[in-house]
């Protein structure tokens, strides 16, 4: 069994090893990537119901790959968080979607989407100088804090002290805090204690079988009743019909995000929007 256990636990190191070159490998492309220019940002629209209205913007990135065309963030994000390069990526994303939305201010003034929400990862949450960083990214671009949302995961901040307390600090600056893919983490309820969320965006996997007397309309409804008791503000996500979006509102959901009201937009794309919006 000893022999059986050793033969294992190399195999295993091999693939361990296998694993950190490939990460390794990518995450020196990612670098470059980031050194050329090759990351791009799309923006998807956080909506009111039920009349559509955008009052809020996601900032999403994209890899535009020199020789595999766009490749999404559910592939590199994870390895970007393995390597660090998070750090100085999120750098770059933040910067660039406070100067877009500040532009989109200048221009539209309240024909603009009110917020700019932006995801962030474990790893940058427990960077200590994460607070700062963003306090001088708002700074720089002028932009104000209380438009600013934070996107993090109920895992992200499970993490641990150093996540809250960077959360705490971020709330100091004015800034909103939003627990994404709210309801498939392990703590989702206990960590309403203690994180300091004002938003909850409540996942996919419960919209998407919201209609009749499902388990997720049961949990869908629930939710609504604690974001609403606990005076914060409750988002679906995901919603891909317009059925969805009818029940959600019927449960008592007064904002949406989803498919069945914008894709992710391109910065062009979103100020034609905002144009066309603005000579009616
Ligand atoms: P997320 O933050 O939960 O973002 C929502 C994802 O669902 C996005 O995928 C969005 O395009 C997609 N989506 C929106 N509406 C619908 C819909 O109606 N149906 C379906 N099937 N999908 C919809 P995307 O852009 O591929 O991003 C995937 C994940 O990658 C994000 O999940 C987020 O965790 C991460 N991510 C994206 N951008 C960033 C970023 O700038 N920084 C960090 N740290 N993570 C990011
Ligand atoms: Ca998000
Ligand atoms: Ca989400
Ligand atoms: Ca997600």
């Amino acid at each position: 069994a000893k022999e059986r256990g050793k033969g294992r636990h190399t195999v295993y190191d091999a693939r361990l090893e296998q694993d950190q070159a490939a990460d390794a490998q990518l995450g020196a492309e990612l670098r470059r990537a980031l050194d050329n220019g090759d990351f791009t940002l799309v923006y998807q629209p956080i909506v009111s119901l039920p009349d559509g209205k955008w009052t809020s913007l996601e900032t999403l990135i994209r890899w535009k790959h020199p020789d595999r065309g766009f490749i999404g963030p559910d592939i590199f994000i994870p390895i970007a968080e393995r390597t660090g390069l998070i750090v100085p990526l999120g750098d770059w994303i933040l910067r660039t979607a406070l100067a877009q939305a500040a532009e989109w201010q200048d221009r539209f003034g309240a024909g603009a989407p009110g917020e700019i929400g932006v995801n962030v990862s474990a790893r940058q949450l427990r960077e200590p100088g994460f607070a700062a960083d963003v306090r001088a990214a708002l700074a720089d671009t002028g932009f104000d804090p209380e438009k600013l949302v934070v996107e993090v995961t109920e895992t992200a901040v499970f993490d641990g002290g150093i996540a809250l307390d960077t959360l705490q600090n971020l709330v100091t600056l004015g800034v909103r805090i939003a627990l994404d893919d709210f309801g498939t983490g392990h703590s989702s309820l206990g960590l309403l204690r203690t994180c300091p969320a004002d938003i909850l965006k409540v996942d996919k996997s419960f919209v998407d079988g919201i209609g009749g007397r499902s388990e997720e309309a049961v949990i869908a409804t629930a939710m609504i009743q604690i974001t609403n008791g606990l005076h914060l503000q409750a988002i679906a996500e995901g919603v891909e019909t317009a059925e969805q979006a009818d029940t959600l509102f019927r449960l008592g959901y007064r904002y949406a995000q989803g498919y069945h009201f914008s894709r992710p937009l391109s910065p062009e794309q979103v100020h034609a929007q905002l144009e066309a919006a603005s000579v009616l």
